[in-house]
């Protein structure tokens, strides 16, 4: 089971994106020395054409990626976040591997589940450097991803996420997906959740198996 982390493990509702999103735009100001009334525009192009502002940076400036994500990632999680008892429970139901997959970094991601209460729930993270050159939504990203869980059949596989286009890569390869922070399902998502306490309700307690009539 693949979990995004932001915006999937907590509702897209705490800030916490905005925060970062804040973070980032001081980088680019101040580091790369770019007129903040660019910056938006900037950021938003970069993720549409390159998968995350970082990949962008990166390819375009030659950035520090690790100093990049520990800068825009240096954000007070605590007053956003809080230990999840509901999210707890949930996790504890499901026996199979889960490992979280996301654009952010190791560090932000031990931050997140330690706050939430999910230290040592997840048998890994899979964070973007470890991704390199790629990024979710780029196919080459989940089969990265695939290879570093030594997973060769990703119809074997969930990948929980509250991003559409991620969504869309994981349909496209065979992935069982499904949406988080919806009721609507996309026409990419096999199910989906409102939040991802619900997730008993689109994957049985007793297990996730493809063969299932979820
Ligand atoms: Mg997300």
């Amino acid at each position: 089971m693949f979990f995004d982390l932001d915006d999937t493990l907590y509702p897209s509702t705490t800030g916490i994106w905005q925060a970062i999103g804040d973070r980032m735009d001081t980088y680019i100001t101040h580091q790369l020395d770019i007129a903040p009334e660019k910056v938006k525009s900037l950021r938003e192009s970069l993720f549409h054409e390159y998968g995350t502002t970082l990949r962008g940076l990166s390819s375009l400036y030659g950035i520090n990626e690790e100093y990049f994500l520990d800068y825009v990632h240096d954000v007070p999680l605590d007053r956003y976040l809080q230990r999840d008892d509901a999210l707890i429970e949930t996790m504890a139901m499901y026996k199979e591997r889960k490992l979280i997959f996301t654009n952010a970094s190791q560090r932000h991601a031990e931050r997140v589940l330690s706050i939430l209460g999910l230290e040592g729930v997840f048998d890994g993270i899979i964070d973007i450097l470890q991704i390199t050159p790629y990024c979710k939504p780029l196919p080459e990203a989940y089969q990265k991803a695939l290879k570093l869980s030594c997973i060769e059949n990703p119809g074997n596989c969930v990948v929980i996420d509250d991003s559409e286009r991620n969504l869309k890569t994981a349909s496209e390869m065979g992935f069982f997906t499904i949406q988080v922070g919806t009721q609507i399902r996309s026409p990419f998502a096999d199910a989906a959740i409102l939040t991802i306490a619900d997730l008993p309700d689109v994957i049985p307690a007793n297990g996730w198996h493809v063969e299932s009539n979820v």
